[in-house]
């Protein structure tokens, strides 16, 4: 049984690319952002009320930013009872709940009334929502009261494709996550993703492509709610098969077989005899050139 004074933090990143869920409501009216974010709640209020110790922030991933929905900024710890007419809770709700979830939807709505989709910056900036996450992690940590444990998990809602040009911060974000003890856990709506599943391995994580949509509050609740000492007694979905091929630095497509610089380890499908990240110059022997011999002169 864990002490009553261990904290638990989740933060949840939720992907909410605008270009992603425009195109996911043509294809299933039943299930729209606005149902993810239903879904993200029952998640998030759950985890507040199982223990009193247990704390929660959320990160709205976007392909322009990423932003706080809560813990937000215009709030601070102590204004749960509220003096604020608005936060109070009307229907009897425990009020810590109605609060945070009013912030979310309200931050929510700031983030997209504010959106500019322009042609070329359609992905989703996942690796520094993560980054955001930890760094979020890092500083509740560094203020715990002496004695105090803190276990600290990151869930990523993912909906949009991986984008192989953020392939170097993600992984970086994995190990970073990884040394602090992070675990990070994946629940994903459409198409598989290669690099939270390294991520998901690597922390020790769950990942879960979950096979209906609308049945999205149900698996968060079923398979991602339970933190890890409670998930060893629980039967859950089967591992996922690792995609573990890394994107090349020259051109960002995922590969299998290519050349690894020996002194910075950076990967490229070609073989250049100067390493591009750290410019080493390597002297491989090369097919040798076939010179046409000279002709000797004999003198005289
Ligand atoms: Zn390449
Ligand atoms: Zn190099």
């Amino acid at each position: 049984m864990a002490s009553e004074d261990e904290i638990s933090l989740l933060v949840i990143v939720v992907d909410v690319n605008p270009i992603w869920w425009g195109q996911q409501v043509q294809r299933d009216p039943q299930f729209t952002l606005s149902k993810c974010l239903d879904a993200v709640m029952v998640m998030a209020n759950s985890h507040l009320v199982m223990a009193r110790t247990n704390k929660l922030a959320i990160v709205a991933s976007h392909c322009q930013e990423s932003h706080f929905l809560y813990p937000s900024k215009h709030w601070k710890a102590g204004d749960v009872a509220g003096d604020d007419p608005s936060s109070g809770s009307c229907d009897g709700k425990y009020e810590l709940l109605s609060v945070a979830n009013d912030l979310i939807v309200e931050e929510m709505k700031n983030l997209m009334g504010r959106t500019q989709v322009k042609g070329h910056q359609t992905d989703t900036l996942l690796a520094g929502s993560l980054a955001k996450a930890l760094c979020y992690i890092h500083r509740v940590s560094k203020n715990l009261e002496a004695g105090q444990e803190m276990k600290s998990r990151i869930l990523v809602v993912k909906a949009a494709e991986d984008c192989a040009l953020q392939y170097m911060n993600f992984m970086n974000v994995i190990f970073a996550a990884q040394k602090q003890n992070v675990l990070i856990d994946a629940c994903v709506l459409h198409s598989d993703s290669g690099l939270l599943q390294q991520a998901c391995d690597i922390t020790g994580g769950l990942y879960l492509k979950i096979p209906q949509k609308t049945a999205l509050a149900q698996y968060l609740l079923w398979v991602f709610l339970p933190d890890v000492d409670q998930r060893s007694q629980l039967v859950l979905p089967p591992p996922a098969h690792v995609d573990y091929r890394a994107a090349c630095f020259c051109h960002r497509n995922l590969i299998e077989i290519g050349y690894v610089c020996s002194v910075c380890l950076s990967i490229f499908c070609n073989f250049s005899p100067i390493c591009t990240t750290c410019e080493t110059a390597f002297k491989i022997p090369l097919p040798q050139m076939i010179k046409p011999k000279k002709k000797k002169l004999k003198a005289n």
